[in-house]
């Protein structure tokens, strides 16, 4: 399907191929190989003279439907999946960097992205440096001397906090940098990184694009070069190929992506709005809210402000604690972008690992709660959130009168 539909349109009906079957919904392939007509067949495929699939960790057709899909939502060249976001993320660093090379990063990072810099990479001799996202002058410095790649998140998990995306892609590109972007928390709709100057955009499919808590999956997306000579090589041969079942479900994932995350954002929206009136709340951030810090960044690179809120309870742990165990609707998980809200408490989970001085740096404190918006009627969202923050203050009155 050529590329001038606009994003809805795509996410109903780019890559589709269909069978000799004519069937109405994408088939799915759950083969792990392919046969030929002949060995003559197969000798053209292996010298890659005729296009054949060979084997599903390098290609399957269902995959390709999901590829082809994606590549035109997001307006890239080309995009392969991976098993995981992590493999996503994993594959893009390892088949581009080598010994000596330099990658600078946002410090504001999804965990496991942060110990593949400052664990993994140290060992083959690949020097990771991490700036604040926010702080364009520690871009600068980075940036000042030739890097290989620039890695970043915006907004980042659990606060929210943007990268300014064009300016940090002139500044990365002078430097001879690549730079890919982590789009996870903005969708493919809400944020279109390749547009602002990004080379590479990462996702975890596990998000809103599955979005009903079903399979886990990644994607890669970037230029032709690069995905043809420097990716595939490294996947082929290691292996982080996704499953054909997997493929399907996101698949069916993406022909709701629009509706979903619409509705995700009007809830996030009101949810914050909500929140920011309670005196049991010290502070809300939503990047499309007046308050948020970088709210002119937000609403200049993104077309909404996404489908989570994270805000900070008066008090630490225990009031915090009581707040989570006193919601009924809204379920305490570490996942995100699903159709059920979810409330995460970063320091004692996602985000304990890494101690709490890089945890004071990121802003994360005892009361921070990331909280995933669904699809829940809003006005019970909103009521149970009530419900809950009603619940710290009865609890703390009644210690008072004691
Ligand atoms: C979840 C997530 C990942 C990792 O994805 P998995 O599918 O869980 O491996 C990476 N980056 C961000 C921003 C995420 O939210």
């Amino acid at each position: 399907m050529s590329k001038k539909f606009r994003p809805a349109t795509q996410l109903v009906r780019g890559g589709l191929t269909r069978s000799q079957h004519g069937e109405t919904a994408e088939a799915l392939f759950l083969t792990s190989g392919f046969v030929y007509d002949s060995a003559e067949q197969a000798e053209a495929t292996f010298k890659n003279e005729i296009e054949h699939y060979q084997y599903s960790r390098f290609a399957n057709p269902t995959l390709t439907m999901l590829e082809e899909r994606l590549a035109a939502l997001e307006g890239a060249d080309l995009c392969r999946l991976m098993s995981t976001g992590m493999a996503a993320v994993h594959s893009t660093l390892l088949s581009t960097l080598k010994t000596g090379d330099r990658l600078v990063a946002s410090r504001a990072l999804f965990g496991s992205c942060h110990w593949i810099i400052s664990t993994l990479l140290p060992r083959y001799g690949i020097v990771g440096e991490f700036v604040d996202g926010a702080d364009l002058d520690q871009w600068k410095a980075a940036l000042s001397r030739p890097a290989t790649m620039v890695l970043l998140e915006s907004p980042s998990n659990p606060m929210l906090e943007l990268v300014d995306l064009p300016a940090v892609a002139k500044l990365a590109h002078a430097a001879g940098a690549l730079v890919a972007v982590d789009n996870v928390f903005a969708t493919p709709l809400l944020q279109r990184p390749i547009d602002l100057g990004a080379d590479i955009v990462i996702y975890s499919t596990t998000k809103h694009m599955d979005g009903q808590g079903r399979t886990l999956g990644g994607a890669v997306l970037g230029p032709k070069q690069w995905v043809t000579e420097t990716l595939m090589p490294f996947i082929r041969n290691t292996g982080p190929a996704l499953s054909p079942f997997n493929a399907w479900v996101i698949l069916k994932g993406l022909e709701t992506l629009k509706l979903r995350v619409d509705q995700m954002c009007r809830n996030a929206a009101a949810v914050a709005d909500f929140l920011s009136e309670r005196a049991e709340i010290a502070k809300v951030l939503y990047p499309f809210r007046p308050d948020h810090p970088q709210h002119a960044l937000a609403v200049k690179q993104m077309s909404g402000g996404g489908t989570l809120v994270t805000f900070d309870i008066q008090g630490g742990k225990e009031e915090t604690f009581r707040f989570m165990n006193a919601l009924r609707l809204v379920d305490i998980s570490n996942n995100l972008g699903d159709s059920k809200s979810l409330a995460t408490h970063p320091a004692t989970t996602t985000h304990s690992r890494i101690g709490p001085e890089e945890r004071a740096r990121l802003g994360i404190g005892d009361g921070t709660v990331r909280l995933s918006v669904g699809l829940e009627d809003v006005a019970d969202l909103i009521e149970d959130l009530a419900e809950a923050l009603d619940a710290i203050g009865g609890a703390a009155s009644a210690r008072a009168a004691e």
